[in-house]
């Protein structure tokens, strides 16, 4: 069911500013009126953080970068092919592929909540549901972009796309040219969650021991 945005950022007015005590709050309150059990909610949260996570978004990429025809569909039909693929479902009903170019860097924000594509990018990361974010992606996007350490030249645009229930975003970030030649498997290891955020850029993979994004 679409949420109401103009009703939940009136609902946020009257809740803690800081998502995780909010989640907390609620988790609490679910627990103690036995709605919920704790244990099933750290397993959906280990399912989306860990096995679905953003692994699923990274390997479509990686496919769209080695595949010209695979990357028509995702960026055209990316619903049907999602769909084909076992990838719908909750949060992700509706996903838009926006791609970068030369000319134009795609940045991914929810100014009122936190919209995100669960199905390919798993939960969203704490920083994602900061007021902070929420509301300086839209107003200096360059300068955000430069804290994640992403300097973008003054010759590229930035496009920012604000998520709601209805639409969620996937940036398909540019191949890094140091990738070309490395086969989809190898490709999907430079494709870490912020860069289909559109707050990073691919990269090469983390050694083991120093994990990813
Ligand atoms: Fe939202």
């Amino acid at each position: 069911m679409p949420h109401d945005h103009h009703d939940e950022a009136h609902a946020h007015a009257l809740l803690p500013s800081e998502p995780a005590l909010r989640v907390k709050a609620l988790e609490t309150i679910l627990t103690r009126k036995g709605l919920i059990d704790p244990a099933a909610v750290d397993a959906i949260i280990d399912l989306y953080e860990h096995k679905i996570g953003p692994r699923i978004g990274a390997g479509l990429v990686a496919r769209a970068w080695v595949d010209p025809g695979f990357k028509a569909q995702l960026v055209n039909n990316t619903d049907g092919i999602l769909s084909d693929l076992g990838f719908g479902g909750r949060q992700g009903e509706h996903i838009v592929v926006v791609e970068n170019t030369p000319d134009c860097h795609n940045l991914v924000v929810c100014t009122l909540c936190s919209c995100y594509p669960w199905p390919v990018l798993g939960v969203p990361p704490a920083w994602y549901k900061s007021d902070a974010y929420r509301s300086r992606a839209v107003r200096e996007p360059r300068t955000v972009l430069v804290e994640f350490g992403v300097i973008i030249p003054p010759e590229q645009s930035i496009r920012v796309w604000d998520s709601t229930a209805e639409i969620r975003y996937l940036v398909l970030p540019m191949q890094p040219t140091e990738s070309y030649g490395l086969d989809e498997a190898a490709l999907a290891g430079w494709v870490h969650r912020n860069c289909m955020i559109g707050t990073g850029l691919p990269s090469a993979p983390r050694t083991a021991a120093s994990g990813h994004d």
